[in-house]
């Protein structure tokens, strides 16, 4: 299973897929993409099966825009299919997420969700971080993704790798990790997160580690900016170079 998000002046897709199929080799049963239009739409195309089949449905959806997330799904909590399979959005489907791990509390969060109105479309455990996310937006945290994932992620319990886009903040993705890999990279082609440095090969050699409850904002300049848990900018990341021969 697997984690890619790309922003920059590209376009997104190719990154996306190309990450997804560096990733092949962590074991998937399904895959899928979100792709955020410079006009601020989102648009997801996933399936059970290979990631070679997520590309033929994508060319078949023309998917124009230079922001977005892509998943390699191993299933824990619902079965394999297209409707699991994520990336994930909340009920306006103006935010989209990908998650690897496992949401131990997640019965009692959907239960919580259900009651405030939110309907759900899939059986994983998942599916809470999109609606969890919404409501953090629409909050008090309104205006900073960063805030916004750094409350949905308090209310997790389990672990996690976690990327996130939002039609209002066109450009940007926000990542975060917990007892699950990430890593970052600021490169020439644009901003990039994934699960392990293996979608990077082509793209560069340094590569950022987050630590647990750290969160990284991605801009479409292609500059990263990581934060700890408490919000504070965090000077001097721990940085990888990655020898690729
Ligand atoms: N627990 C999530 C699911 O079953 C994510 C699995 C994964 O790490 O791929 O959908």
């Amino acid at each position: 299973c697997g984690i890619i998000a790309y922003t920059g002046a590209n376009q997104a897709v190719a990154h996306l897929l190309d990450g997804l199929q560096a990733l092949e080799y962590r074991g998937y049963d399904s895959a899928g993409v979100a792709v955020l239009s410079d006009s601020g739409n989102i648009h997801v195309v996933k399936c059970k099966g290979r990631v070679a089949t997520l590309r033929e449905r994508c060319q078949a959806a023309n998917l124009v825009g230079t922001c977005g997330i892509g998943h390699t799904r191993w299933a824990t909590h619902g079965a394999p299919s297209d409707r699991n399979s994520h990336p994930h959005t909340d009920c306006s489907g103006r935010i989209a997420i990908v998650h690897n791990g496992i949401i131990e509390n997640f019965e009692e969060l959907r239960q919580t969700l259900r009651l405030s109105g939110h309907e759900f479309r899939s059986d994983t455990d998942s599916e809470v971080i999109a609606h969890l996310f919404e409501e953090a937006w629409r909050g008090p945290a309104h205006g900073s993704l960063v805030d916004a994932l750094r409350n949905t992620a308090a209310r997790l319990e389990g672990s996690w790798s976690i990327a996130v886009e939002c039609a209002d903040a066109p450009g940007q993705v926000v990542v975060t990790r917990h007892g699950s890999p990430l890593v970052v990279a600021s490169t020439a082609e644009g901003a990039f997160a994934a699960s392990d440095v293996m979608p990077l090969a082509a793209v560069t050699s340094h590569v950022t580690q987050l630590d647990d409850g750290d969160v990284a904002l991605l801009s479409r300049d292609g500059s990263v900016e990581v934060f700890d848990a408490a919000g504070e900018p965090v000077r001097q990341p721990k940085t990888l170079d990655v020898d690729w021969d």
